[in-house]
């Protein structure tokens, strides 16, 4: 068997899948929620079979994976004997810093350097640590290996990652763009490349649109830039999430209103973007039926949206000096046909031509640009565990 088990935890929850390497199928996934508080439960699933449900006080991390070990070798719900039958152990991190820019196995010093990194993504690494420890507990001996969501984003130049300001900051605290998605944006600009049989070093611009959003730019799979910067806020418009604005606007806006940047730093990430704009919902789809019924609020901020989708793509084709394919990914990318419509649209000068038919797919690989498109156009689903079980087999082998 060659079975990786890759695990994505939050502060309060533990998704897992078991990925056989083999064919790079899932063999069997779960979520565990409410870690720590009342409620905890374990839901488990098995392609084919019916959801097996733990429902079980799990007062941290240590006992949620203890309950996934359970599950996955449970004599009814189970899919292997025993821990053999995992090879080794995957886990999504968010920051590595200047420090880890590679996906590696772990050991004390990656655990001490996650932990550094806890001011740079705080509501995440400490989460992800956690996961790494209890895995070690519960599954002694076994490889663990961490793959950043930073990774990607640290294959930029010099020019592309630093901020204009002061170098002392970049020197004293590290404090340059980063990236994030950056496991999806590996993910999809190499899989763009193998499915459209394009030239090892394609230029290609990966558009992930979800509740979260981020563009990237990369020659051959490796990030020459990507919209998201020291943390996730930068960038595109996103569900609730301003993505680029002013600096200056946080301090008009905090003297106007009497409050203080942390106020204002939650305003731009939890209020801000499609919901802040639209006064409606943090949700693409009610937002665009919304704007279908002609609300003006939820008009402004599709438009808003889609524009500044257009102005990182061109910018993003100079910073690569052309572009050989685009490609769509994530919740909104993955599934709506008319934004992708709408974006390649604004691109025709250029001789990005959509096919219309081709575009009506959700969720599948597919080209959905017309073969004298100049430049050609992918839904590419992204799968950011199956990159994090590729990285895991390489580095544990
Ligand atoms: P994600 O963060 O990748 O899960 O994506 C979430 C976003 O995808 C939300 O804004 C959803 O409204 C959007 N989404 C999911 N399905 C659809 C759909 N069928 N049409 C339009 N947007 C969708």
């Amino acid at each position: 068997m060659n079975n990786i088990l890759v695990i994505n935890c939050g502060s309060s929850s533990l998704k897992y899948q078991l990925i056989n390497m083999d064919n790079e199928e899932v063999v069997a996934k779960g979520l565990v929620e409410r870690i720590g508080i009342d409620g905890s439960k374990l839901t488990h699933k098995v392609p084919g079979k019916d959801d097996y449900v733990i429902e079980n006080p799990m007062k941290d991390h240590s006992d949620a994976a203890n309950a996934m070990f359970s599950a996955l070798t449970d004599n009814t719900h189970g899919v292997i004997k025993s821990l053999d039958d995992i090879s080794a152990i995957g886990h999504r991190v968010l920051h590595g810093g200047i420090k880890l820019t590679e996906s590696t196995l772990v050991d004390n010093h990656v655990k001490d350097v996650i932990r550094e990194c806890f001011d740079l993504g705080p509501l995440h690494n400490p989460a992800n640590l956690m996961g790494i420890e209890a895995c070690e507990k519960n599954a002694p001996g076994k490889k663990n290996v961490v793959v950043f969501d930073t990774t990607f984003g640290m294959g930029m130049e010099e020019k592309a990652y630093l901020y204009a300001i002061p170098y002392e900051y970049y020197e004293k605290y590290s404090i340059r763009r980063y990236g994030f998605h950056g496991t999806s944006h590996m993910f999809v600009s190499r899989e763009t490349i193998k499915f459209g049989n394009l030239k090892p070093d394609a230029k290609v611009i990966v558009c992930h649109l979800g509740n979260g959003a981020s563009i990237s730019a990369s020659v051959g799979g490796k990030c020459v830039d990507t919209s998201m910067g020291l943390t996730p806020l930068e960038g595109l418009v996103m569900g609730t999430r301003s993505g680029d604005v002013d600096p200056a606007v946080l301090q008009y806006i905090c003297n106007k209103e009497k409050i203080d940047i942390n106020e204002m730093l939650n305003i731009l990430n939890k209020k801000s973007g499609l919901l802040g704009l639209s006064g409606i919902s943090s949700d693409c789809r009610d937002v665009e039926l919304a704007y279908e019924k002609g609300d003006a609020g939820a008009k402004r901020a599709m438009e808003v949206m889609k524009y500044r989708i257009g102005k990182y793509i061109g910018a993003y084709m100079v910073a690569l000096g052309g572009c050989d394919a685009i490609a769509f990914t994530a919740g909104i990318g993955e599934n709506d046909i008319s934004i992708r419509e709408a974006i390649c649209n604004n691109l025709s000068f250029l001789g990005v031509k959509i096919d219309k038919e081709r575009n009506n797919v959700r969720g599948k690989m597919q080209l959905i640009s017309t073969d004298d498109s100049k430049i050609k156009v992918f839904l590419i689903p992204t799968n950011e565990e199956l990159m994090i079980a590729r990285e895991t087999l390489r580095l544990a082998k």
